[in-house]
């Protein structure tokens, strides 16, 4: 079969595709023939290297395909079923596997990080990693939400603790995570306001419900904010970008605000005031995937049709390197998927 894989870090010129043999399914595994995969941020962070990465790896954590082989002791999917990949690994039997939490499983993995993932023909995975293709979504939109969806919905509701009243700025709107998680306050009623990049993801995410859309490049995103709330502030900001936006966040969150936040892409280090942070009993909250149970609750939520992934662009598996070029430039809208 053709697979992406990653034998030294780099540049997209280190994502080669190779022929290597077809998996096969061991003892509670299917073997799933992928007809998408999406792309995320963390496989340019895979592809540059950090420590820990087993190389040589297969990239991606995100992929939809057909079952077309089981392994023993399988009841549970038949051959031909349609299927999504959930992309959080986890033993099951831990502690905090026990208590629902495999975002903290001692063994927590993420296909296409700790090993390998998705962009490639075939992978056998273990069917606890499976469920059946949301109602209504070919195979590249089912390929396009789970990393990115379990993320921002653990973030907002699990972790922000998103209330119906709360005021939402999102950084980044535009990004796969952040057009999600602009759908996710819209479905829980907030007042949301969205940032990007140029005037065409600005008309996109008002076209998902942004109240508000502010360009992040042209405009003063905290000037804006201050007319149009006061002296009240920010109930919850959606971060992933850290330093370029970081100040701005601070100064915009409200009394009794929360800063959530999955990354930097912009860099890591950032300045904080403590007397704002106890006077106005703010919070700053980290977050990393998230548990089993927020992915069924996103699953119910892309089946409603009350979250709908973006697909802004499809490339093959022979044009990764094209693929991964354009996701590092950012220019898109939604979700960066390669059809296999
Ligand atoms: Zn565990």
């Amino acid at each position: 079969m053709q697979a992406v894989v990653i034998e030294n870090h780099g540049g997209p010129e280190v994502l080669k595709l190779r022929e290597i043999p077809v998996p096969q399914p061991r003892n509670g595994q299917a073997l799933v023939q992928l007809k998408s995969a999406a792309l995320n941020h963390l496989d340019i962070w895979v592809r540059r290297g950090f420590p820990g990465i087993p190389l040589p790896i297969i990239p991606g954590s995100d992929g939809a395909g057909i079952i077309t082989e089981l392994g023993a002791g399988v009841s549970n999917f038949r051959i031909g079923d349609k299927v999504i990949i959930q992309p959080l690994k986890f033993c099951g039997n831990c502690k905090r596997c026990q208590s629902g939490q495999e975002n903290f499983c001692t063994e927590f993995g993420i296909f296409g990080e700790t090993g390998d993932g998705t962009n490639c023909e075939y992978m056998a995975v273990d069917t606890k990693y499976l469920r059946p293709l949301p109602a209504g979504l070919n195979f590249s939109e089912a390929a396009a939400f789970p990393l990115v969806t379990m993320t921002a919905y653990t973030m907002l509701i699990t972790r922000a603790g998103l209330r119906s009243d709360d005021t939402v700025l999102i950084w980044g709107a535009g990004s796969g995570i952040g057009h999600m998680a602009l759908q996710i306050a819209k479905w829980k009623g907030c007042f949301v306001i969205a940032t990007a990049g140029n005037d065409s993801k600005l008309e996109k995410a008002r076209r998902l419900g942004a109240d508000l859309a502010i360009d992040h490049y042209r405009e003063n995103v905290a000037d804006i904010i201050k007319l149009k709330l006061g002296r009240r502030g920010v109930d919850v900001i959606f971060e992933h970008v850290g330093a370029a936006t970081w100040d701005i966040s601070t100064r915009l969150l409200a009394h009794g605000g929360r800063i959530v936040t999955c990354g930097a892409t912009t860099g890591s280090k950032v300045n904080l005031d403590l007397r704002h942070i106890f006077y106005k009993q703010q919070s700053i909250i980290g977050s990393t995937m998230g548990d089993i149970a927020g992915f069924e609750e996103v699953l119910k939520l892309v089946n409603a049709g009350d979250l709908k992934p973006v697909v802004d662009r499809s490339f093959s598996l022979s044009e990764i390197q094209a693929a991964h070029s354009y996701l590092e430039q950012g220019g898109q809208f939604g979700k960066i998927v390669l059809t296999i």
